[in-house]
């Protein structure tokens, strides 16, 4: 069932180790019967020189993806007994899992776990799957879809994918109490410049300040191209305009605490605030990892992303020769210095520094980036 032939499709046959105990954690389970169609995907196995500690598999389907987004396997499966879902979350062995009519509650292929550790991917929240209903609510993770984009971040040295296929983020400050920190804000807009993922600048609390004192700062990221709105959870300003940019997609919160994110929720929609809270308080008991990542639809279509790790501070990692490529107004310059490895800090014959005394760049975003530079070298 598992190869289709004389599709005219080609199918690369993949050969990976696998190690004795994931096949032995695969019997433990319950799907046990689901398994053994696996065999069919099995062209080859035979006994490594390690004994039975390892053994080698061919398995059929496409390898994909990069360092980024993790790498992949997409199986070669019967489709039409297969449903297509989205990934809400995953805690522990169980993954849930929205069609387009209804959650189920999956357990994973054990397949697809040796292949996972094999090519260091897990299955993550935002994933789209091809799933084998078991019952009712119930089912099986098959296959897992090439991803588009990923948020990740490094810990202890192990790259982490926390969450995929988000299409936008909504970086929330606010114009007063905390006051606005554009660095800050640039910080955010920064991790997020080397992904898929759209930033869009949410400037609440708007109802506190005069706007017209906010347009030169709006203004500077308004010229680079990034979406910046004004808006207020308590009077309702710009909120309608905001849930129509967050209808039908799926889009990750995020913003130093006290801006309020949880009050732009609550006035997109009264669920989407609780429903996050609830996601807090779970993480709170420590019972799943912090860091684990949860979409919660939307009403009528779309997700909001919420972990809490990315709530509170932004997890993208930017390495410091990555910083300069990031700031889209520093970027045309960097090749013009006259050092290929220009920090452009105190250089000579500086390009960027040039541009900043010609007002091509402006002061405050060139600070933006010294910062960032800084910190990134403490980091490394
Ligand atoms: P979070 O930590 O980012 O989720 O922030 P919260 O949503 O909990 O809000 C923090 C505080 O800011 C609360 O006391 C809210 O009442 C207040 N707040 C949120 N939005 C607004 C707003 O648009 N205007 C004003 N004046 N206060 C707001
Ligand atoms: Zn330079």
């Amino acid at each position: 069932m598992s190869k289709r032939k004389g599709k005219g499709q080609k199918k690369k046959k993949i050969r990976l180790e696998f190690r004795k105990k994931y096949d032995q954690s695969v019997r433990r389970k319950d799907f046990t019967h689901q398994e053994e169609h696996e065999d069919h995907l099995v062209a080859e196995q035979r006994i490594s020189g390690k004994g039975d500690l390892t053994r080698k598999r061919t398995v059929v389907g496409d390898l994909v993806g990069d360092e980024e987004t993790g790498f992949q396997v997409i199986l070669d499966v019967d489709l039409s007994e297969c449903l297509a879902g989205r990934v809400l979350s995953v805690h522990g062995l169980t993954t849930i899992v929205e069609t387009d009519d209804q959650i189920y509650e999956c357990a994973t292929r054990g397949l697809l776990k040796s292949l996972a550790t094999e090519l260091q991917h897990v299955i993550v929240a935002g994933d789209r799957v091809m799933i084998r209903p078991a019952s009712d609510n119930q089912a099986t993770i098959v296959r897992v879809e090439p991803r588009k984009s990923v948020i990740s971040r490094t810990s202890r040295g192990r790259r982490q994918i926390l969450v995929s296929n988000v299409d936008q983020a909504l970086v929330v400050c606010s114009a007063a109490e905390p006051v606005l920190k554009p660095n800050l804000i640039d910080r955010y807009l920064i991790s997020v410049e080397r992904t898929e993922i759209k930033p869009i600048v949410c400037i609440n609390k708007v109802d506190l300040v005069e706007p017209a004192d906010l347009q030169p700062v709006i203004g500077v990221w308004s010229s680079l191209g990034y979406e910046v709105m004004m808006v207020s959870a308590k009077t309702g300003f710009g909120i309608s305009r905001l849930r129509r940019l967050v209808h039908g997609r799926d889009s990750v919160v995020t913003g130093q605490s006290g801006v309020g994110k949880s009050s732009i929720l609550n006035a997109l929609h009264p669920d989407l605030a609780l429903r996050t809270r609830a996601v807090s308080q779970e993480s709170q008991k420590g019972r799943h990892t912090t860091t684990t990542a949860v979409l919660i639809p939307i009403p009528g279509g779309g997700h909001i992303v919420d972990t809490p790790g990315i709530r509170q501070f932004q997890l993208w990692d930017v390495t410091r020769e990555e910083v300069e490529g990031c700031f889209r107004d520093i970027r045309p310059f960097i090749n013009h210095c006259r050092f290929p490895d220009c920090s452009h800090r105190h250089e000579q014959q500086c390009s960027v520094k040039d541009a900043v005394a010609d007002g091509k760049i402006d002061v405050r975003r060139y600070e933006s980036y010294v910062g960032m530079y800084e910190e990134s070298q403490r980091g490394t």
